[in-house]
């Protein structure tokens, strides 16, 4: 029999009301993904670099598994300037989550992980494909290696650390996906320090550290000593609209140890090399165009019309009373919503994301403006 779940709630929920209400115009505020368009400064490289294919001088078979040289040099430089992140830390992917499965190969079914509760599902997902662990409560409580960290509003969204076991490896999103709340500055060097004390490796999401407003940090090697227990995963999709070209990348710094002394990048490097034959050269000249100047301009620009979108959901929700989380930092809203969401706008139901989540609904502010507005007429008719 399969491990993993086959039901999906947002697709089921749809199809249950489009059958019911044939005519609906269903609004979906559930999805994950970006809806603008990706801005042409970094399409025109994309483009360009395509046509180059096509010539003698311009074409290119494989590149190097790592990554093209100069992407590596400019994501560091942009993102972990001042961190003493070097560019053979960064291992350019065709996206964060592909990258999670390939840590999952590297730490195998042996160790134990930790997860906030609620999270991103890959986390847990690729820890059952890789043989960790089972989905359902009853059996986690049975073989117990995937310790769920509850992160609820009574606890600001950060789990109580002195609660958790001995773990190996430690799942870490800020901002969060779904809560939406960014860890603060405190509660980061709380966390690496618990891992330092605990031998454990971070393994610390930040695909959407662009979206935060206030002074959390945007990379965990911002905390001192992260640099010996964590790897960092980051993304093209949420910043650049780029969910389908595929780009992302991981900083596995060689300051991080095995027990016996044995860097992880190397091992990591092994991974990457042979399950993986390197990003695709069109992408990652759209990555390369993403941190020039004018694309990071245009990236901010895009990421500033989202969180717009964000404002209205949550004043949507406020107005009429719900507890509303996140959305400051990050292009989600969490509510508080113990009975059913509204049936003609689509939310995700929380319980998806971890046994925490019960309750509540994530609310994505990716979407056409229109849809966001309609989106906030209806559910201000449904719940006034
Ligand atoms: C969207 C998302 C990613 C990005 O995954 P890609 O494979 O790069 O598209 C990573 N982590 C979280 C939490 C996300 O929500």
């Amino acid at each position: 029999m399969l491990l993993l779940r086959s039901s999906r709630p947002i697709a089921r929920r749809r199809a249950a009301h489009i059958s019911k209400y044939p005519d609906a115009q269903v609004i979906s505020l559930g999805i994950g993904d970006t809806t603008e368009p990706i801005p042409e400064v970094i399409t025109s490289a994309m483009a360009m670099r395509a046509h180059s294919l096509s010539t003698v001088e311009g074409y290119s078979g494989y590149g190097a598994e790592q990554g093209d040289k100069k992407l590596r040099a400019a994501i560091a430089s942009t993102y972990y300037k001042d961190l003493a992140i070097d560019e053979t830390d960064i291992f350019v992917s065709d996206g964060a989550k592909c990258d999670i499965s390939r840590l999952q190969v590297l730490f195998g079914s042996e160790v134990k992980m930790a997860v906030q509760d609620p999270s991103y599902p890959a986390y847990v997902d690729s820890s059952v494909i890789v043989g960790q662990t089972s989905l359902f409560q009853k059996d986690i409580e049975k073989y117990g290696n995937i310790e769920y960290m509850r992160c609820v509003p009574e606890n600001g969204f950060f789990p109580d650390l002195s609660t958790i076991s001995h773990v190996d490896i430690i799942f870490f999103c800020s901002p969060n996906n779904p809560t939406g709340s960014a860890t603060t500055r405190d509660q980061l060097i709380h966390l690496v320090q618990f891992a330092q004390d605990n031998g454990s490796i971070v393994v610390f999401d930040s695909a959407y550290s662009l979206y935060i407003s206030d002074d959390s940090p945007r990379s965990i090697y911002e905390i001192p000593g992260a640099k010996e227990v964590a790897i960092e995963t980051s993304s093209f999709s949420k910043f650049a609209g780029f969910t389908g070209v595929r780009l992302g990348w991981t900083v596995v710094p060689k300051e991080l140890l095995f027990s016996d002394g044995f860097p992880v990048a190397k091992d990591f490097n092994r991974i990457v090399c042979t399950c993986f034959n390197g990003a695709s050269n069109i992408a990652q000249a759209g990555g390369l165009a993403c941190l020039s100047p004018e694309g990071l301009k245009a990236m901010v620009e895009t990421i500033k019309f989202y969180k717009e979108n964000t404002k209205i959901i949550v004043d949507t929700f406020k107005s009429l009373g719900f507890d509303v989380y996140g959305g400051r930092n990050a292009p989600y809203v969490w509510v508080h919503f113990p009975g059913e969401a509204g049936l003609d706008v689509v939310t995700t139901p929380g319980s998806g994301f971890g046994p925490a989540g019960e309750g509540f609904v994530r609310v994505s502010a990716f979407g056409h403006r229109a849809n966001i507005m309609e989106a906030a007429k209806r559910i201000k008719q449904l719940y006034k």
